[in-house]
C-alpha cells in the first residue's frame, strides 16, 4: 500500500491568510515543508481520503491521474474535508469516470444534495452513507469507519483501512480515542501506519475535538497495549494549525525520532 499527503494542515492553512502569528511569520520566512494546503491524501492511485476546496490544485500541483481514482472516503463535512462545489466539476464534461464518495449521515446527505440537485451528476458520482463501526469494502479495500472524538454535528468518522494484508489508520480531526474504538481496532488486526491527528502540536493537552503531541504520545502506548501498534508500525503526525504554536522544523526537532511529521507531498510505501 501507498499514501501520498497532498495536504497537512487543519482548516486555516500553515501560514493561515492573513495572519501575524509567530508560527505563520516563520513558515513563510522557511518555506519548503513549513508552507502547508488543507489535508488530504491519496491511497495507492485509487482512493481519496476526503475532497476539500484545496483538491483541485492538489491534482494540479502532483500531476495526479484522476481517471484512476474510483472511490473517496470522507471524514465529515467540515469544509477542510468536504467541498461539494467542486465535486460536481464533472457535469461539465462530456464524458468522465464514476466516483463512489463514503461517508457518514452529515457529509452524506451533503453530496447527495448535491448530486440530486445537479443535472448529469448522477452519471458521475454515487454516495453511500457508512456508519461507525459498519464495516465495508469499497474496491479492494476493506474499510472500517471508527467514531471521531470531533464535532458530533459533522458526523465525524475515521478510517481503519485494509488491502492484501496492509493495514493503514487514518485518524484526523478526533480527540483521544472513544474507549470503545480500541476494541474495534483490536479486532481489525495489527497496522502497518498509523496517521494521527496533530493539530494543537506542541500546545499542551488537545484532548477533545482535536490531539497534539503529548495526547498522540497517550494514544499510541494504548495501541501498543492492545497489540495493534509495533516497533515496525510506521507512525505519522499530520493536520497541524499555526494554533499549535510550531513550524515543521520545530516539530521534526521536538517529537520523538521514530516519529514522521507530515508534510505536503509526503509518500511513504508499506
Ligand atoms: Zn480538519
Ligand atoms: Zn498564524
Ligand atoms: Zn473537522
Amino acid at each position: 500500500m501507498k499514501i501520498k499527503y497532498l495536504g497537512s494542515a487543519a482548516y486555516d492553512a500553515i501560514p493561515a491568510p492573513f495572519c501575524c502569528c509567530e508560527t505563520c511569520r516563520r513558515s513563510r520566512q522557511a518555506g519548503g515543508k513549513n508552507i502547508r494546503t488543507r489535508t488530504q491524501a491519496l491511497v495507492d492511485e485509487d482512493l481519496l481520503i476526503d475532497f476539500n476546496s484545496d483538491t483541485v490544485s492538489h491534482f494540479l500541483q502532483y500531476n495526479i491521474d484522476t481517471l484512476q481514482i474510483q472511490h473517496c472516503l470522507i471524514t465529515h463535512n467540515h469544509s477542510d474535508h468536504l467541498y461539494v462545489p467542486d465535486m460536481l466539476i464533472p457535469q461539465y464534461s462530456r464524458e468522465a469516470v464514476k466516483v463512489m464518495y463514503y461517508a457518514a449521515e452529515s457529509g452524506y446527505k451533503e453530496i447527495q444534495k448535491g448530486i440530486e440537485e445537479t443535472p448529469l451528476m448522477s452519471k458521475f458520482a454515487h454516495a453511500y452513507c457508512v456508519e461507525p463501526y459498519k464495516p465495508f469494502y469499497c474496491g479492494k479495500y476493506r474499510v472500517l469507519p471508527l467514531p471521531a472524538n470531533h464535532d458530533p454535528q459533522a458526523s465525524p468518522v475515521f478510517y481503519a483501512i485494509e488491502k492484501d494484508e496492509k493495514r493503514l489508520l487514518y485518524a484526523h480531526d478526533t480527540g483521544v480515542f472513544f474507549e470503545d474504538v480500541y476494541e474495534a481496532l483490536r479486532k481489525f488486526g495489527r497496522f502497518d501506519l498509523v496517521s494521527l491527528d496533530c493539530t494543537g502540536a506542541l500546545q499542551p493537552d488537545y484532548r477533545n475535538g482535536h490531539m497534539c503531541v503529548s495526547t498522540n504520545l497517550e494514544v499510541i502506548e494504548k495501541l501498543k497495549k492492545i497489540k495493534v501498534v509495533d516497533e515496525h508500525t510506521i507512525l505519522v503526525i499530520n493536520h497541524f494549525s499555526h494554533n499549535g504554536a510550531a513550524t515543521y522544523d520545530d516539530l521534526v526537532e521536538n517529537v520523538p525520532k521514530n516519529w514522521i511529521v507530515g508534510y505536503d507531498g509526503l509518500t511513504l510505501e508499506f
